[in-house]
């Protein structure tokens, strides 16, 4: 049987949840596109789009993207790509109850069927604890938990803790982020399908593919 509609997944999950991880898995194993709004906007640049622009002068001057501009990009690119049958991928969109709004009101209401959501669910506790063991490779960026037992990047590069994971930062991290996603998760409490996040990475996949096989997406061939 093959799937007519589009589908617009969303992936939601506090800092150290392994929304990253997540991520990842999806991109391998899936014929996804994937959206990060970061990805999104620095495309937009690299284009030199009329949008592009705008973003351009607003990080030139120092300024933050605002949400109206950042809507604007993720309604151009979906309407080119979340066509017939394509499944795309939103991470970091929507942040808020207001950009999920305006995303179920784009085009019409035309992609208001095609959302759905996963969140991955840890304590918080959990979190800070993960957080605050990771290691970060100062030379290629890649990150480590506590299970990976090394000292040094497999590329060579020294591991160091970044100050973003320090404990304080962590646990006010995880309250900005409640704040702005406990009402988009009830918002979409129609269309979420929770996964537990505090199991190892296997039991965390399949738990995915467990959701999206239930969202009728199929693995890639
Ligand atoms: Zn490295």
């Amino acid at each position: 049987m093959t799937r007519k509609s589009a589908i617009i997944l969303i992936l939601l999950g506090a800092p150290g949840a392994g929304k990253g991880t997540v991520a990842q898995y999806v991109k391998d194993k899936y014929d996804v596109f994937y959206f990060s709004t970061g990805n999104l906007l620095r495309n937009e640049v690299k284009e030199k789009s009329e949008i592009g622009r705008r973003v351009e002068d607003i990080l030139g001057s120092g300024g933050l993207v605002g949400d109206d501009l950042v809507n604007e990009i993720v309604e151009k690119n979906l309407e080119k790509i979340a066509v017939d049958g394509s499944i795309v991928v939103l991470d970091g969109y929507p942040r808020t109850e207001n950009q999920a709004r305006v995303l179920d009101e784009m085009m019409s209401g035309k992609f208001r069927d095609a959302i759905h959501v996963i969140e991955l669910v840890v304590d918080a506790e959990e979190v800070v604890a993960r957080i605050s063991q990771r290691r970060v490779c100062v030379k290629c960026g890649n990150t480590y938990g506590s299970k990976d037992n090394i000292k040094i990047c497999s590329c060579g590069g020294e591991l160091v803790r970044r100050k973003d994971d320090e404990e304080a930062t962590v646990r006010n991290r995880l309250r900005e982020y409640e704040k702005a996603t406990l009402p988009l998760s009830q918002y979409y409490s129609d269309r979420i399908v929770k996964v537990d996040g505090s199991v190892t990475p296997e039991e965390v996949a399949q738990q995915v593919n467990a959701c999206l096989c239930g969202f009728g997406i199929e693995k890639r061939r």
